[in-house]
């Protein structure tokens, strides 16, 4: 009854247990919502510390997917899997095969992608098995890493945003700081300092620091002063939940615009709070859809870099609109975004399905 309980409230079509005693593969598939089109949404790997932990995780992701695409205007509904085990010990290329003939069960209703713990080789793997698949090695012609295009879709993101702060999108001579520059980051980094903002980087990775102060000139600052900097823009691109009760008291910037998933710790409370104290805020999930729209350009088979590129780039016009609407009805911008996720959804709902 439990899971029957969070699919109701969350709003799930499909849950899917998979065991496997073989390949002691242990799998959840969450489908969420397949109004749009068919579940798309990466297959995390994680040591989870007991199976209600990994449900609630792919609950909630899965769930976040279904908005993530409709806000990025593809035809996807929300999906995403979770297999419990260590990625280093546990992963073997037949545990792989082994989930990929579950996903040929479901004949195309959830299709599956790098995440956390899952490489694009592993999605090789799996594709030896499966078509439903994406995100596969660019000769295999899949999409590849989609950094490149998570980076080019926020710094266009952050330029929208740049506007609704500033009156002007052009980024010349603002200070940003960009918190993490892996491979998302460092990618970004290349974007902002070709336009030439004075950039400031923090990192837990000193090789990363080292490449971004000697490629771009960025000054280092320490993990907890990037909160509190005299900067323009902050652009998180580590990890989640560092907008919170501590952080939103120190921050001095005018936008947050950044890769990073779930930066609001509390997105109710802090979405209000930096709207409150006149933070201009592009909300994670719109902002970094290039990794979604990469990957829905490689389902065809034949990845298309360009049309990855221009949809990626469109990210500005979407932003554009969830400030836009975010300021002319005096609503913090995540739940603009929200309310223009659903309003899709609902509209979809009352057309007939494409055949
Ligand atoms: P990554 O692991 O390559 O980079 C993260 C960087 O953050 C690393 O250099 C790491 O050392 C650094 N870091 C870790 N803890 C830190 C801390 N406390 N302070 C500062 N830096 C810290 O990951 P990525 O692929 O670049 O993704 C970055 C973020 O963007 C993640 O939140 C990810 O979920 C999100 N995202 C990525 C993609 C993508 O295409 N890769 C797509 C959508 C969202």
């Amino acid at each position: 009854m439990e899971t029957l309980a969070f699919m109701s409230d969350m709003g799930h079509e499909n849950i899917i247990y998979c065991n496997d005693a073989d390949t002691g593969l242990k799998a959840i598939i969450g489908i969420h919502d397949t109004t749009l089109g068919p579940a798309l949404g990466g297959c995390r790997m994680l040591p989870y510390g007991s199976e209600k932990e990994a449900l609630i995780d792919v609950l909630r992701l899965s769930r976040g997917m279904t908005f993530k695409s409709s806000v990025a205007g593809i035809n996807l509904g929300g999906g995403k899997s979770v297999i419990m085990g260590d990625p280093v010990k546990d992963k073997t290329p037949d545990l792989m095969r082994r989930f990929a003939d579950f996903l040929n069960r479901l004949n195309g209703e959830y299709i599956t992608a790098e995440d956390m713990g899952t490489t694009v080789e592993d999605m090789d793997t799996i594709a030896e098995v499966s078509q439903w698949v994406t995100g596969k090695s660019k000769d295999k012609g899949g999409s590849g890493d989609p950094s490149p295009i998570t980076a080019l879709g926020t710094y266009w993101g952050l330029k929208a945003a740049a506007k609704h702060a500033f009156q002007d999108d052009n980024l010349s001579g603002k200070r940003i700081a960009i918190q993490g520059v892996g491979h998302v980051g460092m990618h970004l980094a290349q974007h902002l300092h070709n336009e030439g903002v004075e950039l400031f980087v923090c990192d837990t990775n000193l090789q990363a620091l080292k490449e971004a102060e000697e490629r771009f000139n960025a000054t280092i600052v320490d993990l907890d002063e990037v909160y509190g900097l005299a900067i323009d823009i902050f652009s998180p691109c580590a990890r989640g939940a560092i907008i919170n009760d501590s952080t939103i008291p120190l921050l001095k910037a005018k936008v947050i615009a950044g890769a990073a998933n779930n930066v609001l710790k509390d997105p109710d409370k802090h979405g209000k709070e930096i709207k409150a104290k006149g933070i201009v805020y592009a909300p994670d999930y719109v902002i970094n859809a290039g990794g979604v729209i990469n990957v829905y350009h490689g389902l065809s088979g034949h990845y298309n870099e360009e049309a990855s590129q221009k949809d990626a780039k469109n990210i500005y016009n979407t932003i554009d609109k969830i400030l836009t609407i975010s300021e002319s009805q005096n609503i913090p911008a995540n739940v603009a975004s929200q309310k223009v996720a659903e309003m899709r959804i609902a509209k979809a709902k009352t057309q007939p399905k494409n055949p």
